[in-house]
């Protein structure tokens, strides 16, 4: 795209959701999505370089948690992919090699659609005995493939970007205590870091990982009020060390089955969420820590001043703490304001004659865009304190947003009438969240044009009270209930 032809956004992010949310994603050059092969993107450098910031703080939370990285190929064998298929249930969507050059392959590969049936089978060489327990590994910055119908860039791809933990315990209690150590790298990560706030959910067993004893996930609200699941966290039980042969030898000299878990933070979801959800009409909007550039500097100038700014505008870039740009292109300066804007800079410093003669900038913050004259020599601590601002104007926006998005409904009639006028999380009293519920979640997607239930709230279920919304049943469970992307 062409600089000087990216105008602005056209539509409001409160009128028109999608269509703001696809210009968001071209203008702001996160993903090129005219690659030509439906459900692939481009992740364009800005795009790319906030997840590699994603990434990074995954790979830092779980190194500090004693994974170790490694990385598997992209193919896996047919005989590995089927043993996982009574559980997982992807055969429709997976891709398969079946050619090479004219020739047609002896034995046809997959491209995977999830690391297990990759992963387990090696484990079940490489662990032996209790001493290689618990063995913790993780993949990072690969990509997963499923023929998905509909695609959307970040929220569902046909190919998209992967973090995924596998790890291995000898007894279920270690394995539980990892569960709650998967939920607190969301917490940190997703919540705190990039200021994404999620209620915790422990799925219906219908809608649980296949395979999973028990699946845990962060689920956040998109502005259009449907749900986006952003990780997910599974209790697997010894159910794949069953299926792929995993045993060791304990310390009493009996063979045994360890138990496993696995963890994986949608670096995709979490994006869409930052672009969604903190976004406004003029674009992006970053918190600090997450922007690729946390400072953009605007020189302004007419000819006889260029020099004298320019070579300002350079020593002010080398004497910042933080990552920074000086955006010295043709642009007009109301140009670049937009365009830094867009891409949810942060901070922009402008500079003029007048800056230079007085040995000061002014800086202006994304959110609320005041001008702040300051002394060069406390430029840093100024930006600082600006980026302190907001990050907290994002995260208190972002809690407001998501609180009044919670509402109660006693039946069905007014389940119905709130999601027509409104969508996000609506609390309904359940009759069960075991196998016996499925009917009643079967019925309520069915009469409320695809309404899903969530799950319960993780660690601390409310407590039920009134009757199932479907059966009229005594109700068991509170359940959330949204739609989803
Ligand atoms: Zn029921």
């Amino acid at each position: 795209m062409s600089k000087e032809t990216n105008e602005g956004i056209t539509v409001k992010k409160s009128e028109d959701f999608s269509e703001w949310y696809s210009q968001v994603v071209q203008k702001a050059e996160l993903a090129d999505i005219r690659y030509g092969v439906q459900g692939f993107i481009v992740h364009s450098p800005w795009g790319f370089r906030i997840l590699r910031k994603i990434y990074e703080m995954l790979e830092h939370e779980v190194e500090l948690d004693n994974h170790e990285p490694f990385l598997f190929p992209l193919v896996i064998k047919k005989e590995n992919l089927d043993k996982e298929e009574e559980h997982a249930g992807f055969a429709p969507e997976v891709f398969w090699i079946t050619k090479s050059g004219s020739k047609k392959m002896e034995e046809e590969v997959a491209l995977r659609p999830t690391g297990e049936t990759q992963i387990y089978p090696m484990y079940s060489l490489w662990i032996r005995s209790y001493n290689d327990l618990p063995y913790k590994g993780y993949q990072s910055r690969i990509c997963t493939y499923r023929s998905e119908k509909t695609t959307r860039p970040f929220l569902r791809g046909r190919e998209f970007m992967f973090f995924e933990t596998h790890d291995v315990f000898s007894t279920h209690k270690e394995a539980l205590t990892q569960v709650e150590k998967d939920i607190k790298i969301s917490e940190d990560v997703i919540r705190k870091q990039c200021k994404i706030p999620f209620l915790l959910f422990k799925r219906p067993s219908w809608d649980k990982f296949k395979g999973a004893s028990n699946t845990f996930t962060p689920d956040t609200l998109m502005p259009d009020g449907k749900r986006n699941q952003l990780a997910s966290t599974h209790d697997l039980g010894q159910n794949f060390a069953k299926a792929f042969d995993i045993n060791f030898q304990d310390k009493d000299g009996k063979k045994k089955q360890p138990f496993q878990t696995c963890y994986g933070p949608g670096i995709w979801r979490i994006m869409a969420a930052l672009i969604g959800i903190h976004g406004d009409d003029n674009g992006l909007i970053l918190p600090f820590d997450l922007a690729p550039k946390q400072v953009v500097v605007v020189p302004i100038f007419k000819d006889k001043d260029k020099k004298s700014v320019l070579n300002y505008c350079n020593e002010l870039k080398e004497s910042l703490n933080f990552s920074c740009i000086v955006d010295d292109s043709e642009a007009t300066p109301g140009f670049k304001y937009n365009n830094w804007e867009m891409k949810g800079v942060p901070i922009r410093i402008e500079v003029g004659p007048k800056e230079v003669s007085s040995k000061t900038v002014t800086v202006v913050l994304r959110t609320n865009r005041n001008k702040i004259q300051t002394k060069l020599k406390d430029v840093n601590s100024e930006i600082k304190k600006q980026a302190d601002i907001l990050d907290k104007e994002i995260e208190n926006k972002s809690k407001t947003y998501f609180k009044d998005n919670t509402h109660d409904a006693k039946d069905l009639d007014e389940l119905k009438r709130i999601m027509k006028s409104y969508r996000g999380f609506v609390r309904v009293p359940f009759c069960s969240v075991d196998k016996d519920g499925e009917a009643c979640a079967d019925k309520l997607k069915e009469q409320t044009d695809g309404v899903n239930v969530c799950g319960t709230l993780y660690p601390k279920e409310e407590k039920a009270s009134g009757n199932c919304i479907v059966c009229n049943k005594k109700a068991k469970h509170i359940v959330y209930t949204a739609k989803s992307y």
